[in-house]
This record gives C-alpha cells, sequence and structure tokens, in this order.
C-alpha cells in the first residue's frame, strides 16, 4: 500500500478500499505495514478513548489505536479470564495481548490505558500480569476536569507518561520533539474535521461508513503517511457531487469507545439514515482548535484536553452535563433524530442511555436505541428495525 504524496492513489474509491482493508488487519500486521518504509518501527497500543498520541510520536514510536479485533480472532484465552457479560472490545484486546500480536516480538513496546470505566482499568492490569514483558501504563484522567487543580494535576500525569515512556524506550522524549508532534497532530485533526464538515454540510459527498473507515485507518498508520491520504480523500470529496436523497439526518452516539463493525454502520444509513454526527473514534479527533506549539507542550496537550476537547461521556465535568453535550451536537448538526449505538455491556453507555433518553424526551428529539458487537455476522434485523424508524419518521 502507498499512501505517499504523488499520482499512486487519487480517487475517493481507492482510498478507502486501502483504509477498509488496512482496518482490517491486526496491530502487529498494521504495524508490519508500517516497517515496509520505516524498519525497525517500533509500536504503542492506545486503548480509546484518548492518550496524548503526541507524546508516542516523539518517542519514534508508532501509535497504534485498540479497538478490538472485530472477528479476526478467537477470544478462546481472553474468555477464561474475563465474566461472560463484558464487552467484546475488552475481552479481544485481551486476547490481542495473550497472543503475543501486541508483544515485544511482534514489535510493540507497551500500551497505554485510561480511567474511562471499571472494565479498562481491570483490563489493563488483567493484560500487564498475563503477558508477562509486556509494558502497560495506565493514565490517570481527571475525574472532574472543571477544578482549579485539574490543570496541573493532568499536566502532571501527562509528563509522568512522558519520563516512564522514555524509561523504556531509553532515551528522552524532548520538548521540540513533542511539539513536532503536536504540528502534525493538529493537521491529522484539522483534516478529519474538514472530512467531518463535508459529510455535514454536503450529505452523500462522503458516506459515514467510509469516513469511519478513514479515520480507523488513521489509527494505525503513521500519521505522516495519513496527511497525504487525508489530504487526497479531501480533495475528491469535494469535487464529488452527491446524490440527495430522502433520509433522516441523525446523530450516532455512544460508540465512543469500542468501534461497530463498518457493516453496521452500512446497514444505517441504507436504512435511509444520514449520520451527520457521531462519536466513533472520537479521542484520536477528540480537540476542536489547534494545541498551541509554543510553551510547555505537555501543559498544552493537558490544557488542551481539559479546555478544548469535544464532549465524550467519558470526560467529566461537573459544570457541562453530558445531555447537553449531546443536544447542543443535534442542534449544531440540525439533526432529526439520534440513533443511541452502544456495545453490549458497556456500562458508561448503559448509564448515559438513562440521561439521555429523558432529555432527548423532554426536548422532543426522536431516537432509537441499538447495540452491537464485534462478533455480529447479521444487521438485517437491525436493519428493519432503522428502517421502520426512519419511515416512521419520513412520513409522519
Ligand atoms: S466499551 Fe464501554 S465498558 Fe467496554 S471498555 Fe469501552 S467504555 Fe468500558
Amino acid at each position: 500500500m502507498n499512501f505517499s504524496p504523488g499520482p499512486a492513489i487519487t480517487s475517493a474509491e481507492e482510498i478507502i478500499r486501502e483504509c477498509r482493508a488496512l482496518v482490517e488487519l491486526l496491530p502487529s500486521q498494521a504495524l508490519a505495514r508500517a516497517r515496509e518504509s520505516r524498519p525497525g518501527l517500533r509500536g504503542f497500543g492506545v486503548f480509546p478513548v484518548y492518550a496524548p498520541q503526541e507524546i508516542i510520536h516523539a518517542a519514534g514510536l508508532m501509535p497504534v489505536g485498540l479497538f478490538g479485533a472485530g472477528a479476526k480472532l478467537e477470544t478462546t484465552r481472553a474468555d477464561s479470564r474475563f465474566q461472560s457479560f463484558i464487552c467484546s472490545i475488552a475481552r479481544s484486546t485481551l486476547e490481542l495481548f495473550l497472543s503475543g500480536d501486541l508483544g515485544r516480538e511482534s514489535g510493540f513496546e507497551g500500551a497505554v490505558f485510561s480511567s474511562i470505566c471499571d472494565v479498562a482499568r481491570n483490563l489493563c492490569s488483567v493484560a500487564g500480569r498475563n503477558a508477562p514483558g509486556v509494558y502497560v501504563e495506565y493514565l490517570h484522567l481527571p475525574q472532574n476536569a472543571a477544578t482549579p487543580a485539574a490543570r496541573e494535576y493532568t499536566r502532571r500525569e501527562f509528563a509522568r507518561f512522558r519520563d516512564n515512556l522514555a524509561g523504556r524506550v531509553g532515551r528522552p522524549i524532548d520538548d521540540e520533539a513533542i511539539r513536532r508532534s503536536i504540528a502534525l497532530y493538529n493537521r491529522v485533526r484539522e483534516l478529519i474535521c474538514e472530512l467531518y464538515t463535508q459529510r455535514q454540510e454536503r450529505p452523500g459527498s462522503i458516506r459515514t461508513a467510509d469516513l469511519f473507515a478513514a479515520v480507523l485507518a488513521g489509527t494505525c498508520m503513521m500519521p505522516e503517511d495519513f496527511v497525504p491520504m487525508a489530504e487526497a480523500l479531501l480533495a475528491s470529496v469535494r469535487e464529488h457531487a452527491p446524490v440527495p436523497r430522502d433520509t433522516v439526518n441523525v446523530v450516532l452516539e455512544g460508540a465512543f469507545c469500542e468501534a461497530p463493525p463498518l457493516d453496521l454502520i452500512d446497514a444505517i444509513e441504507s436504512a435511509g439514515c444520514q449520520i451527520v454526527e457521531d462519536d466513533l473514534a472520537i479521542g484520536w479527533r477528540i480537540f476542536r482548535k489547534d494545541v498551541p506549539v509554543e510553551g510547555d507542550p505537555v501543559a498544552a496537550l493537558a490544557d488542551a484536553y481539559l479546555a478544548g476537547s469535544a464532549y465524550t461521556s467519558v470526560r467529566h465535568d461537573s459544570t457541562r452535563p453530558r445531555t447537553r453535550g449531546l443536544l447542543e451536537r443535534v442542534e449544531a448538526s440540525r439533526a432529526d433524530a439520534v440513533i443511541l449505538a452502544s456495545a453490549k455491556f458497556c456500562e458508561p453507555a448503559l448509564f448515559d442511555y438513562v440521561l439521555f433518553r429523558r432529555a432527548l424526551d423532554e426536548r422532543g428529539v426522536p431516537h432509537l436505541k441499538i447495540e452491537f458487537e464485534e462478533k455480529m455476522w447479521t444487521f438485517e434485523r437491525l436493519r428493519n428495525e432503522i428502517e421502520t424508524f426512519t419511515e416512521s419518521l419520513l412520513f409522519d
């Protein structure tokens, strides 16, 4: 695969095909692809929702998003270590550790988890205990982003992560390297944001399943390679003249951690929904503004996380209820309805559902709840359910 600038890949179809092929790979295979042009490159796993990948990149590593293993892996070993009522991303991520896919021999230096839920917390320690020699790091993100102490606390936590990682790779991660990585990831986020704007303002210019494939592909390639690919995709999307169709504009909410199967997104769109906003892989595009490249880069990342982040239900802010974030998302995207799509057994999403449902009912916004998991083979029942929902709104 060649995502370098040049004439090799120019059409949106071709880029999306490559992205879809890339996201089908296991982390070790994606890293091996990146190593074809960067021999010796090592990877570092990033479990959703957020970790400062700039620090990982500045350490000379490739940050690789850990969104589970889809249907690519049998989770036999992980099943024996987890109870049955647990989300599938936790199960398949543990299997990746136990199978060695995320091990040193596969080229991985380690992985980082953060305090999004009890499952992620336990997964970090279960992975560390059951995959000896694998370096796992746990980021304690602030439980209240609005308190005055949160700024210094978060800066120290990110600095601790930097120091530990530097010790692991055996060389310092200096400020200048982090600033260069911040500038690069600013460009990555800017391009993703522009693709999202195209989808919202020119419905049909890019399908959400394709946009999601591109964003996910960006989590398993070097950002230096993602930028020219996304630029070519954006140019192609801008040129594409969408065909208007009767659809219901929806916000897709709840998939902030585990990645739903692309076939599920396809099913939602083919059932008559135009997804105009979503929280898919939100940690990789979380900042709404560029992170400053001047001054202390670790403090800049901490500040951006606290004050410049998109709302997600795992980022706690006592001054800004989650329901407000969702309602703002609905208003800003001029959506007609909300599809609350959450991973099976995802506790944060289930807690959110209670609050979201009440807030949407009070505002008179129609909504539909669906569930997904990695090993879903058939989407016909869900498609029928969504079609019925869509038609009830279109022909009301
Ligand atoms: S899917 Fe939900 S429960 Fe599972 S790790 Fe993610 S946030 Fe936690």
